[in-house]
């Protein structure tokens, strides 16, 4: 059985005061939803004061980016044991960094390993173009960014003593970041149950597999994201822009609790 888990990427909005404001907004109304893991992903620069209204509630906090070396003249970059101080989750491989920021494969490789080594849990994100997805190579897509991202590792010995994965993975379509034009359940599901589950048995076996948190990204709001909970496959999701809104994110984790 999976804990379902829900994480908002704030990207690049909210200053320190928003933040703060934000964040006691939302507090009460996610701690009272035990059955999901919560995590909310600030800018860095206000990972600080998220981090100290978030102490003593069961909501974890996550980075949106790192760097894969542990310390060097990376001129404003962040390092893992940075982060590693500071949070338990990163995301790595944003479709924002991979279409902005150069990110291939193999750095994403780079980052999920780096993240690893410090302890940090990395939500893996993939996803199609829409170019892609009209080409019906989105099969081919995501089986490729799964094996070139998570090559050269053996995450089947990285199984927690009570059979936690170390990582989670996001099937984030690209079409449907921040467009309103969400993926259909079905659609999704099929994705996750086809290829991101079957791969993941392929490389680290049947327990890494099914004991790894698979999200659904892209255009989640409140009145779809029971579609997507419903969903054997689906194990929570990675929230944009509704993750900026506190009644919004509220009503999206309360419609993952089991
Ligand atoms: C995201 O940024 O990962 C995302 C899914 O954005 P949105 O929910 O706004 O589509």
């Amino acid at each position: 059985m999976r804990k379902p888990l829900v994480a908002g990427n704030w990207k690049m909005y909210k200053t320190v005061a928003e933040a703060r404001h934000l964040v006691s907004e939302m507090v009460p109304g996610l701690q009272a939803i035990e059955s999901v893991e919560k995590v909310l992903c600030p800018p860095f620069t206000a990972m600080l004061a998220v981090r100290a209204l978030l102490e003593g509630t069961d909501i974890g906090l996550g980075a949106q980016n790192l760097h894969w070396e542990t310390s060097g003249a990376y001129t404003g970059e962040i390092s893992p044991l940075m982060l590693a101080e500071l949070c338990q989750y990163v995301i790595i491989g944003h479709s924002e960094r991979r279409a902005y920021f150069g990110e291939v494969d193999d750095l994403v490789n780079r980052k999920i390993r780096a993240a690893l080594m410090h302890g940090l849990i990395p939500i893996m994100c993939v996803g199609e173009t829409l170019e892609e997805f009209e080409a019906g190579i989105t099969e081919e897509v995501i089986d490729r960014q799964i094996r070139q991202g998570l090559a050269r590792m053996e995450l089947g010995d990285k199984i927690g003593q009570q059979g936690q994965s170390p990582m989670a993975i996001a099937y984030e379509p690209v079409w449907a970041i921040g467009t309103g034009k969400a993926a259909t359940a079905l659609g999704a599901n099929a994705v996750v149950a086809n290829v991101i589950r079957p791969v993941l048995t392929e490389l680290f076996g049947e327990e890494f597999a099914s004991s790894t948190r698979v999200l659904y990204g892209g255009s989640v709001k409140p009145e779809n994201a029971a579609d997507f909970f419903n969903q054997d496959d689906i194990d929570g999701a990675l929230v944009g822009g509704a993750s900026l809104i506190a009644t919004d994110f509220i009503s999206i984790t309360r419609a993952a609790a089991i």
